[in-house]
């Protein structure tokens, strides 16, 4: 067997570190070797969907190709041969030995649990050295002068100083189009006629055969359907025709219907949304490039109105931004914050779709067989079903964890824990996302085939979201009761009678008392 060869550095690049326009890729240096590995144990901190994993594991290994291409020497390494590696420290250890490299250079993971195994590595005779990863719009020092530890920051001022910061969507000091925030234009429901308009989703045909019988051979414990053609794109090149697709045919009416949801159509999965949260997690693409690439669409076309970029510019500059910021201040308290207390278990239809709940049969059954929901389904059916029922938030964590391809805890966290379950207790929404089957049959068709009556609070076939909201209220009068934004809900429900309210919470508790067969 030839000595491996010598190189000084060893560079470390995660699976969600696929960026090519990282300064560490401007030229090549015969004595930096690229190491990019597949880690059973970055496979098994939750159970994830088959596809993300897939699909990680195929954006590495095309990543690895790529930067071969350019010239850089790479180590590309499969879970064939990690197996006997438990984590990185392991990895690296042996790689440091095998390539008698002196530095060992890694990107700042956006993972806390990571960038905690990094920061304490500690290999003989080895310096360690941390680099940012270049994606970020908002330097990782600067999170602390737009957020504190345990203090709510809201979403609104934040995506304003940013907007200036950047000088995006500004006229001088002013908002182009004069409004800050077109949130309220942004709640269309689909008619007829719209869905006829629907674009066909772009998606691709990556052939999975090799990265699947992988994952089976290491018995890897996944979730979701597997499909020998995956849709998601797995390479920069891919990434760049969703944003271009996105921009030409769905940022036009990208805010309009934001927030709709539908099942009449064979577009429903997509609808408008971008999917470029796989690309843009994986660092495949730059939310700037991102951002610039849509408002270059709306200066040059007529029919982009401000209301649909800035609801687009408000998700990528503003909520991913946001979403870090809480992330890292309130990390790791974060993980474990239960406000309401709520510890019922998840119910077994979030794995099977196997519930007479049209929505949360929908969003589930689009999950498991695409990795994928947008967020209204994530929001306002699954979580909000979650939230409502008291459901374990570690749970709700996990699921949402393991079954979307972009969900990496740095993002997925904040985003289930505090904006959908409020267990943060308020650091990010200024009240629960809680609302009766009204709002689900306001944004979708989903009621029209439900075996549940939306209509209905306290019938045997009342829609489950009616009482549970109300009796989610009354629950917890004593921590959200004097909530300004709530105001109006709790004096609806105190006008009700008493037999009425009986009757609500009678409901409530058969929901509550058989959530699994619902
Ligand atoms: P689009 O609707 O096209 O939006 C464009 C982009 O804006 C997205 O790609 C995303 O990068 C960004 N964005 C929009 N909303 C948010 C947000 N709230 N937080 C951060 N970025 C946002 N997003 C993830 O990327 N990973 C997750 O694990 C994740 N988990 C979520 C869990 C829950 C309970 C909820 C309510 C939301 C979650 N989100 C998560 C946010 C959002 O739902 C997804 O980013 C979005 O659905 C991805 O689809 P898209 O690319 O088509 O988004
Ligand atoms: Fe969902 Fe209720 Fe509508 Fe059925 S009636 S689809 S459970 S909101």
């Amino acid at each position: 067997m030839p000595a491996n060869p010598h190189f000084r550095r060893v560079r470390i690049i995660l699976g969600d570190q696929l960026n090519p326009c990282h300064s560490w890729f401007n030229e090549t240096n015969p004595e930096n070797l690229y190491v990019i590995a597949e880690l059973i144990s970055e496979t098994q901190y939750t159970r994830h969907h088959l596809q993300k994993i897939s699909a990680f594991f195929m954006a590495m290994a095309d990543f690895a190709s790529t930067l071969k291409e350019q010239g850089h020497a790479v180590c590309h390494l499969t879970l064939d041969d990690t197996q006997q590696y438990k984590n990185f420290t392991e990895l690296l250890t042996a790689l440091a030995q095998d390539y008698q490299a002196s530095h060992i250079d890694y990107q700042r993971p956006d993972e806390y649990r990571l960038l905690q195994e990094f920061r304490t590595l500690n290999i003989a005779a080895t310096s360690i050295e941390e680099f940012d990863t270049e994606h970020f719009l908002l330097p990782f020092d600067q999170l602390g002068k737009h957020f504190k530890q345990g203090k709510s920051a809201r979403l609104e001022a934040f995506y304003r100083r940013l907007r200036k910061q950047f000088s995006i969507l500004m006229e001088g000091e002013n908002p182009s189009g004069g409004q800050w925030n077109y949130d309220s234009s942004n709640r269309k429901k689909f008619k007829a006629r719209d869905l006829e308009l629907l674009p066909e989703p772009k998606v691709f045909s990556n052939d999975t055969t090799e990265v699947m019988q992988r994952i089976h051979h290491h018995n890897v414990a996944c979730i979701g359907r597997g499909h020998q053609q995956l849709n998601l794109p797995t390479n920069r090149q891919q990434s760049l025709e969703m944003l271009e697709f996105f921009c030409v045919n769905c940022l036009p009416n990208f805010g309009d219907f934001q927030d709709a949801m539908t099942e009449s159509s064979p577009h429903a999965w997509s609808l408008y949304h971008s999917r470029l949260s796989f690309s843009l997690n994986t660092k495949m693409l730059n939310p700037k490039e991102v951002i610039e690439r849509a408002i270059d669409e709306y200066e040059r076309r007529s029919d982009i109105d401000i209301s649909q970029i800035e609801g687009f510019v408000r998700q990528i500059l503003g909520w991913r931004e946001y979403i870090r910021g809480i992330y890292w201040r309130n990390m790791p308290d974060y993980a474990t914050g239960n406000y309401f207390q709520a510890n019922r278990d998840l119910p077994g239809y979030f794995w099977n779709a196997e519930t007479r709940m049209n929505c949360i049969a929908k969003a589930v059954t689009q999950s498991l067989e695409t990795a994928y929901a947008h967020h209204i389904q994530r929001l306002m059916v699954t979580g909000e079903f979650t939230l409502l029922a008291g459901i374990d938030p570690s749970q709700v964590d996990d699921w949402y964890l393991g079954i979307y391809a972009d969900a990496i805890e740095w993002v997925q966290l904040p985003n289930t824990r505090g904006m959908s379950q409020y267990a943060d207790g308020g650091l990010i929404a200024s009240k629960p996302y809680a609302a009766s089957g009204n709002y689900i049959n306001k944004m979708s068709d989903y009621c029209r085939n439900c075996t549940y009556n939306v209509k209905s609070r306290s019938d045997e076939d009342s829609c489950p979201f009616n009482s549970l909201y109300w009796d989610f209220l009354e629950r917890h009068r004593s921590q959200i009761g004097n909530n300004p934004r709530l105001k109006m809900a709790y004096v609806t429900w105190d006008r009700f009678d008493q037999d009425t309210q009986a009757a609500i919470l009678a409901r409530a508790g058969y929901c509550l008392n058989n959530l699994e067969t619902l």
